[in-house]
């Protein structure tokens, strides 16, 4: 939903706006509610009211209690690769922010495309970007499961008829959100 651009029922607001301030935020406030991000779950036993989970919280490359999400490192970064966030359409950094209204809203190292210029360890005034860090397990005590499973978009490139990537006016229905929505790549234009 994140990536939308308007949603109908009933108002046709934005979907962040509907999903950020009074979902996201709250959620990430709430003194009840512990976020885990980057956190896979591997595993799950037990039985309702009594479950474990086991999870692998892969690495950030930046320090959630550090950073103050000012994005200078952002600003600074040489290297731009496909944004996933965007379908495609607009490229951001090796550091980055997935989207403006990301909760937490701090930056994360792409260790895969980094190419270590070290520019942003030197820019960061609260020294919170890191240059090693592991994969932790994780394991959670938890009462009951709700499992979100979302959805993957279809892949229009095995329908080779429909003709996508050859002819330039070819678009998917993602590719067309993150194209009107005003916070995308050109800006609604
Ligand atoms: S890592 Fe440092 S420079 Fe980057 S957003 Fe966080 S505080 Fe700012
Ligand atoms: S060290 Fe990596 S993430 Fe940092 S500015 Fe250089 S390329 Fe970008």
């Amino acid at each position: 939903m994140a990536q939308l651009d308007k949603t109908f029922p009933p108002t046709n607001d934005c979907s962040m706006c509907i999903l950020s301030p009074p979902k996201m935020v709250d959620v990430a406030r709430h003194p009840n509610v512990i976020v885990h991000t980057l956190t896979e779950v591997t595993g799950i036993t037990g039985d309702v009211g009594d479950f474990t989970l086991s999870a692998v919280r892969h690495p950030r490359y930046v320090d959630e209690n550090a950073c103050n999400g000012c994005g200078d490192c952002t600003d600074i970064c040489p290297v731009e690769v496909y944004n996933t966030f965007d379908a495609g359409v607009g490229v951001r950094k090796a550091i980055y922010k997935p989207h403006p209204q990301v909760v937490p809203n701090i930056t994360i190292r792409d260790a895969v495309h980094c190419i270590d210029c070290g520019l942003c360890y030197d820019i960061c005034g609260k020294d919170a970007i890191l240059r090693e860090e592991k994969e932790q397990e994780v394991t959670l005590h938890v009462a009951s499961v709700v499992i979100a499973t979302g959805y993957r978009t279809f892949d229009a490139e095995k329908k080779t008829t429909f003709g996508y990537l050859r002819h330039p006016d070819v678009i998917t229905s993602l590719e067309f959100e993150r194209l009107i929505n005003a916070s995308g790549p050109p800006a609604g234009r």
